[in-house]
Order: structure tokens, then sequence, then C-alpha cells
């Protein structure tokens, strides 16, 4: 067991729009009046990706289906400024900017219909969306982008588009254990289908200020063990089990079996938990040891060999990819 290597990405982190259709009642990242609002532009984008350093990953962000936001005039105004009629064309061509400053994007977008996710499909190494959780929960009572069906549609389509996937469950939003292990079940039947699947996120629900689950307990840390327990026992082994590092402690984690710490950044935050700082790589090599810990790019090294890639991503991914198919050493 400790032989086995551990993985990270290093990522830049772009919050393209905090407008959302949803309200979750943990969420502390959605904008909740037009002062708060805000959709990146493409100077300000490219300011970003110029600061990547050694980051091979553009990881994008966004409320969902800002389109049905009650914040949609806002957001809409913001887009036809930039020149885009949608959200899925901003995307696009951020996607393909991040492409030619060297960066494989991931795009986590929320809910996206079919011909959305055809349309991204070829300008993304990776793309994702969190199934959260399949219980029917208070705390999304105002979400209706969290009903789980219209979630595992379209991992489903994701799947059956060849896109390299990610998911996840978040643990402490009113879930029972039983629901766990029902969302790790119908992450696993996808995936038996599909074979998509390249990792799940067990991540733990962290209190936000000005929400209504500020008062509401952190899950305990027997409870994320239990669920990282969980979901290597019940998923295959091709799925790795990421744990963020910066909502919890790993290690002990690591040896139930977690083997991914998903993507940090040197240069930019987590704008989902901005309280919360990445530990740097150096610091997140000593807190696993004896474990070693390996970079990868945001595509897992069995989708390269199976080039479930696009020819825009080629260049790239020869470039950064070892014959492991992790991150070369001398890589640039
Ligand atoms: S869908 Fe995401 S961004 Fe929107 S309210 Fe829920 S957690 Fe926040």
């Amino acid at each position: 067991m400790k032989n086995r290597y551990i993985t990270f990405s290093k990522n830049i982190f772009i919050p393209v729009t905090n407008v959302c259709r949803n309200a979750c009642d943990y969420c502390g990242f959605r904008a909740r009046s037009f002062e708060d609002a805000y959709v990146i532009g493409v100077t300000e984008f490219l300011n970003l990706v110029h600061t990547r350093g050694a980051a091979t990953e553009a990881l994008f962000t966004t409320g969902e289906s800002p389109e049905l936001s009650y914040l949609s005039s806002f957001f809409k105004n913001r887009l036809i400024e930039a020149g885009f009629t949608s959200l899925v064309e901003c995307a696009r061509e951020l996607c393909t900017l991040a492409i030619e400053h060297g960066l494989l994007p991931h795009c986590n977008l929320g809910v996206l219909r079919t011909e959305e996710l055809k349309a991204l499909r070829d300008v993304n190494a990776s793309m994702g969306l969190m199934l959260e959780t399949t219980a029917e929960l208070e705390a999304h009572r105002r979400s209706p982008g969290k009903d789980p069906e219209v979630r595992l549609k379209m991992i489903e389509e994701a799947g059956r588009l060849q896109i390299p996937f990610t998911s996840g469950i978040l643990v402490g939003i009113g879930e029972e254990k039983e629901d766990r292990i029902h969302s790790l079940e119908a992450l696993k039947s996808l995936h038996e289908k599909y074979g998509h699947i390249q990792e799940v996120i067990i991540q733990p629900f962290w209190p936000k200020p000005f929400t209504p689950m500020w008062n509401k307990k952190q899950p305990s840390f027997g409870e994320m063990k239990d669920a990282v327990r969980a979901a290597r026992e019940l998923l295959p082994d091709d799925i790795a089990i990421q744990v963020p590092p910066n909502l919890t402690s790993p290690k002990e984690l690591i040896e139930l079996g977690a083997s991914d710490l998903g993507g940090i950044s040197e240069k930019t935050i987590d704008y989902i938990n901005p309280e919360s700082p990445w530990p740097r790589e150096a610091e997140l090599r000593r807190i696993i040891a004896p474990f070693e810990l390996r970079e990868r790019l945001p595509i897992y090294p069995r989708f390269i060999k199976k080039g479930w890639y696009s020819e825009l991503l080629s260049p790239l991914i020869e470039r950064y990819a070892d014959e492991d198919g992790l991150r070369r050493k001398d890589g640039i």
C-alpha cells in the first residue's frame, strides 16, 4: 500500500461567472444581487492565464445555467458586451485561448445539454459535474439543477460521448450514510456502462458565512473516513478516489483508499472555498509521506492511452505526458 503513488494536478482556477439559477443552502459562491454578480472578461481571463507558471490545467467553473437565473439580464448583457450569445460559446472561446496558452481545459459548468457537451468536447481534456447526492434534500429545495435524475442524465451523456469525466459526492449536506452509498452505486453503474469516470471526489461540506447552513456542523472526520472507505470498496479500481487537501486531512484517507488530491493552484485561490488555501506542493509531499506524490494532467493516463482526446489537444498532451501518462518531469 505504501508504495503506491498519489496524484494531483496543477491548475489555474477560472471562475467564469458566479451567476447561478440554483440557490443551494450551503453555497457561498453564487451571486445574491446585481452588485455581487460578475462574468469574467477576456482580458481578465488572459491576465490570469499569463500567471500560469507550471500549471497544465485551466479549471473553468461557473454557477449553473446562468441564463435561467433571476440575474440573467446582467449575465446576458455582459456576454453580449464580450461578443458572445451563450455561456457555452463563451466557454468554448476561453478554452480555445487556454489551449493556445499551453493549458488543458477542464470545464465544470453545471448541468449541460447534450448539444452543449458536444460543443465543448474537443476543447476539453476532461469535464466534470458533482453528483453531490441522489437524495432529495432540504438544502436543494431552491435548486432545480440538483435534481439527481438531471445530473445522472448529464453524466450518462458524457459517457456516451466518451468524455473523461470527474464527479463526486458532498458529505454533510443533510444526506444519510445510505444516501452516500446509493450515490456511489449510481456513479458505479454509469461507469460500468461507459467506462468514462476517471475520479470521484469525496468532498466535505464546509459552512460559509451568510448562508442558511452557516451554523450547521461539518461532517466528522469519521464520516469522511466512512465515505472514502465505502467509495473504495464500491467503485471499480480504475476510478480514483479524490479528497481535497484544503478541506480535509488527506493522509488517513489515503490509507483508506484515496489516491488523488485534485487540482491545486499556486497562482489562484479556490473560489468555491476561498477561506481554505491549498497546501503548496512541497507541503503536500511532506503531509502524505511515505506515499509518493506524482503530478498528472487533467486527463488520466488510461484515457490518454485510449486516445479519448481531440487533435486540438494532442500537441499539449504529447508535450506534457510521460510514458506513464503522467506529467513529464522536464515538461514545461
Ligand atoms: S449550483 Fe453551485 S453555484 Fe449554484 S447555488 Fe448550488 S453550489 Fe452554488
